[in-house]
């Protein structure tokens, strides 16, 4: 488990609980260098997920891709790292409740903006038009004038 401060390898378990009904285990763990403390969710058992790509390939399901994607769209927002984790697990375990092998990468997608949406606009605003390739102003306007819109 890699420490989110740091980035070291090794880290302790101080703390073990079951979270979501025994789906997964959530865990305080605190870094071997920086001693800085993080929590984990793992899950009790996990289906390898697989991503369908808009070009048909496939690819396993890899979370360190949402949360770069995550990271870039926070940049310089007041976003924890803590927060993006919490977020793309609850994404993991979304998909893992549909129990499909398969899922696509728009699902994925709308997944997060769902969810980013409510974290921070800015950010959202961001990951939506690297995600939809907007391709000229006015689909980028029409984005924020819906998010203004759920907001009233
Ligand atoms: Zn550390």
């Amino acid at each position: 488990m890699k420490c989110p401060y740091c980035a070291y390898l090794e880290s302790k378990v101080v703390d073990s609980r079951p979270a979501d009904e025994g789906a997964s285990i959530r865990r305080r763990r605190e870094c071997l260098s920086c001693h800085k403390r993080f929590t984990t969710y793992e899950m009790m058992e996990s289906l390898p997920l697989v991503v369908v790509k808009k070009d048909g390939s496939r690819q396993s399901f890899d979370r360190n891709k949402v949360m770069s994607g995550l990271i870039r769209a926070c940049e310089k927002r007041p976003v924890s790292v803590n927060t993006l984790e919490e977020l793309v697990t609850e994404i993991e375990q979304v998909l893992q409740n549909e129990m499909e092998r398969e899922v696509s990468s728009a699902m994925i997608g709308e997944l997060v903006m769902e969810r980013l949406k409510k974290v921070d606009e800015v950010a959202y605003v961001r990951f939506a038009s690297v995600y939809r390739q907007f391709k000229d102003i006015n689909t980028f306007m029409q984005e924020l004038n819906k998010l203004l819109e759920d907001r009233r």
